[in-house]
């Protein structure tokens, strides 16, 4: 049983009046961890502290400050083992994934440990004598708020490059997942100046505490209704807002393809992580030329699970997060059904502990069901048929998101199609994940703001000073 504390001000154990929270294990619901629930009056605090280390933190140098967050990635590093198992006990997810999110977040840390010292400005030579140059500096105090989905692969990029960039962080992990985010704090904080980093436990209202204080940065990652309520909380405080949010991301499925590769393909896009990632595949376009075959192959791959709690070996399909999720995603599942749809695989409730639910493949499903249309989140493959390539991408484009979308072609010219047409951040064709380390996008609409990833991020974290210099009387110096 993981008993979480908070940080505040560079105490750790501090506040906590707002009750407690317990958070159960998905796979059995027996209880996990113990956190503590920050007030407003202490999330108030916890800022007014933060901004009172920001000023000597930020004149620390780039080199010093890179060097600690290679410190911190070290002590990281010795705690992953504990990461991934509080992971996987917290939010489910297989413990070998667990431990791809813990390897990931760390080699993030230390990519942006390299790369913060050597960022530099654009210099201009407008006139002989004159120079302007243009140097980055931090914005101040950030606040991180995260979610439980890959909770140390993403909270050590928003916080790595926050700091290493020279801000304060005040930290709010998932309340599904507060122990990791207890466990990744304790590491970085051990490498750190006193007060750089603060850590708030709690649900969805010390976050919005947080987003609406006095702070330069809200950077969030999460759904697109907390996106929105954060966005509307930094018009009122002027705060930057950065969001990657939810989506919907669709597959299209050419007629030329193998459809046995592309049910493999669709198989990890819709049930890694039990379907619980930002980029999963949540809808399939697939051209009416293969879509019997890649149905059939679609649902021996789902039946071919093996399905467990995350942490037994071997197992490819752990939890959901919570019965309270897995009643979303049933009942997109259900209406669906109600509307058409037919189950052919999984699409049922299991009695017994925890919070499972199979791999799920639905067919002739249309394209303005809500279970297409919406994040589902969950192990659920919904099918449309289209009968063409540009029927499959219209539909792909028409989303209220814009995160990520997958085509499979062996046609030059509709993969060409596909990245120039599609309005989504990440186009990937022939490949449903896989990116380089790295790589970075935008999302849009529903799905986000700016750069949540990569060397951009670290732009995102700092603002940019013009510098114009100029010899006194118009001569030389
Ligand atoms: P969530 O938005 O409910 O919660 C995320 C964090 O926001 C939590 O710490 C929560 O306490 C806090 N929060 C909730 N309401 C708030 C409010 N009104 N004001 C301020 N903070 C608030 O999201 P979740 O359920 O934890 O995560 C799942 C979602 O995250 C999915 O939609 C998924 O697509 C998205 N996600 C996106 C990316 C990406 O890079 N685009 C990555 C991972 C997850």
């Amino acid at each position: 049983m993981y008993t979480v504390a908070q940080l505040i001000g560079g105490v750790w154990g501090a506040g906590g009046e707002g009750g407690e929270l317990v958070v159960h294990d998905p796979a059995d619901g027996s209880p996990v961890t113990t956190v503590p629930v920050a007030t407003a009056d202490e999330v108030a605090k916890a800022v007014e502290a933060a901004r009172g280390a920001a000023a000597e933190w930020a004149a620390t140098a780039p080199a010093e400050r890179a060097a600690a967050l290679h410190r911190a990635a070290d002590a990281v590093e010795a705690a992953a083992d504990e990461l991934a198992q509080a992971t996987t006990a917290e939010m489910g997810k297989p413990l070998d994934d667990a431990r791809g999110g813990v390897a990931a977040g760390i080699g993030t840390l230390r990519q942006y440990a390299e790369l913060s010292p050597v960022r530099g400005g654009r210099t201009l030579h407008g006139a002989p004598s004159a120079l302007d140059f243009m140097a980055p500096e931090p914005r101040g105090v950030v606040a991180a708020i995260t979610p439980w989905n890959d909770p140390v692969a993403v909270s050590c990029g928003l916080l790595g490059a926050a700091l290493v960039t020279g801000n304060v962080v005040l930290y709010k992990p998932s309340e599904r997942t507060p122990a990791t985010g207890w466990l990744l704090a304790r590491g970085l904080d051990q490498a750190l100046p006193a007060g750089v980093l603060s850590l708030l436990t709690g649900g969805a209202e010390v976050g919005a505490a947080l987003a609406g204080q006095d702070v330069d940065v809200v950077a969030h990652v999460g759904s697109t209704a907390t996106g929105r309520a954060i966005a509307a909380a930094g018009a009122r405080t002027g705060a930057k807002v950065l969001l990657e949010n939810g989506g919907s991301d669709p597959l299209v499925v050419d007629a030329d393809v193998d459809p046995v590769w592309a049910a493999e393909q669709a198989a990890l896009g819709c049930f890694a992580n039990a379907g619980q990632i930002c980029v999963a595949v949540e809808r399939i376009y697939v051209h009416r030329d293969v879509a019997e075959d890649f149905v059939d192959a679609l649902v021996e791959r789902a039946e071919a699970l093996t399905v467990g709690p995350g942490r037994d070996p071997g197992t490819q399909l752990g939890p959901l997060v919570d019965r309270r999720h897995r009643d979303h995603v049933h009942g997109q599942v259900t209406a669906a059904v109600a509307e058409g749809a037919r189950v052919r695989t999984g699409g049922a409730v299991p009695d017994g502990p925890g919070a499972f639910y199979p791999a799920t493949v639905v067919s002739d499903c249309r394209h303005e069901m809500v279970l297409v249309r919406e994040e589902t989140f969950g192990p659920v493959a919904p099918v449309v048929v289209v009968d063409s390539f540009s029927e499959g991408l219209r539909c792909a484009a028409d989303s209220p998101y814009g995160l990520a979308a997958t085509v499979l072609t062996g046609s030059m010219s509709h993969a060409h199609r596909a990245w120039r047409e599609l309005p989504v951040g990440t186009v990937k064709v022939n490949a449903v994940f896989g990116g380089a380390p790295g790589g970075a996008a935008q999302p849009r609409r529903g799905s986000g703001q700016g750069f949540g990833y990569g060397p951009e991020l670290l732009d995102e974290f700092s603002t940019v000073k013009a510098v114009h210099i100029e010899a006194p009387g118009g001569g030389h110096w």
